[in-house]
């Protein structure tokens, strides 16, 4: 029945190539957000600097298509933002990650609190928080074992409500990380208005800390943890490669670490066998 839907858009006489790709490629992405086929969630590792030990996870959605192959969500994210369908792709997104942690759960694992990524138009709909508030219950999970990244662009267009929503998640739990901090180019001011709990600093700030040049960026990330520690708020480094940008992050007071040094996103099964451990005794 939802055939229909997706040949009835003429191919016109003026579009080129790249254009049918697009909306071939849109077209493939809706079934796949309506069905849920094609997508999982991989899960990466935030790691505590000091000690190694597991302290989160980020989940990160994956589509694969028959036709396209593997689509990286650089790509289908924003495409599914621009067609109106990241509203039900985040909700599978959400799904996916609860019924996992409820999985890893009753097979007797520790799961640790996993951070869901939400796109503007995710975190603006009505009832986001209702929505959470029974997934929650719907999977039997604990307060605050999912959490969520917003990015500044999403604060941008906000004011008082952006307050109202992340007061309502933080009251089941939730922690709210700012996600590419200080990329955004906003005002500072929303740090002191919003209930959040984590910034996470941009991977080109942790990137550009080595080699020439890195004067800018150490002025950056020694402002920025400066101003989470005066703030209360924990920080995580993002996009950490190589042992010389870990020793460089880590004269900053920077607790968590992400990225391919400390452990690529890994499909659930690689993840648990990784990371997860059975509670002692
Ligand atoms: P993001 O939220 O900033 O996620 C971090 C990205 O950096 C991920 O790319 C991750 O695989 C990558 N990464 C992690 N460590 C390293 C590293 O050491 N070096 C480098 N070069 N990259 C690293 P990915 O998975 O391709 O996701 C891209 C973006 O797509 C995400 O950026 C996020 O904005 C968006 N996204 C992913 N999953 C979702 C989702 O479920 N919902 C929404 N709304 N957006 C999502
Ligand atoms: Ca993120
Ligand atoms: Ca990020
Ligand atoms: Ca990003």
């Amino acid at each position: 029945k939802h055939e229909g839907r997706n040949t009835y858009r003429l191919y016109r006489a003026d579009m080129n190539q790249q254009d049918i790709r697009q909306l071939a490629l849109e077209t493939a992405l809706r079934d796949s957000v309506e069905s849920g086929e094609g997508l999982a969630v991989h899960y990466q590792p935030l790691v505590e600097r000091d000690s190694g030990e597991l302290h989160g996870a980020e989940a990160l959605v994956r589509w694969h298509h028959p036709d396209f192959g593997d689509v990286s969500p650089g790509i289908f994210v924003p495409l599914a933002e621009r067609a109106g369908l990241i509203i039900t792709l985040g909700r599978q997104v959400m799904r996916q990650v609860a019924a996992q942690l409820q999985a890893w759960r009753a097979a007797g694992l520790n799961p640790p609190q996993v951070a869901v990524n939400l796109s503007a138009s995710q975190f603006w709909q009505e009832g986001l928080v209702e929505e959470v508030r029974e997934l929650f219950a719907e999977f039997d999970l604990p307060r605050g074992q999912v959490g969520f990244e917003l990015t500044e662009s999403v604060l941008l267009d906000g004011e008082q409500r952006a307050v109202t929503v992340i007061q309502g998640l933080r009251d089941l739990g939730c922690r709210i990380a700012i996600d590419d901090f200080g990329t955004g180019y906003s005002s500072l001011s929303y740090l002191q208005d919003l209930p959040l709990t984590t910034l996470k600093i941009d991977r080109r700030f942790v990137q550009r800390l080595v080699g020439e040049n890195n004067r800018g960026s150490a002025a950056i990330v020694a402002a920025v943890t400066g101003l989470a520690r005066e703030l209360g708020l924990r920080v995580v480094a993002e996009g950490v490669e190589t042992e010389a940008q870990l020793d460089a992050i880590s004269r900053y007071p920077v607790a968590l670490i992400q990225g391919y040094l400390t452990g690529r996103p890994l499909a659930t099964d690689a993840f648990a066998e990784r990371w997860l451990t059975r509670p002692a005794g």
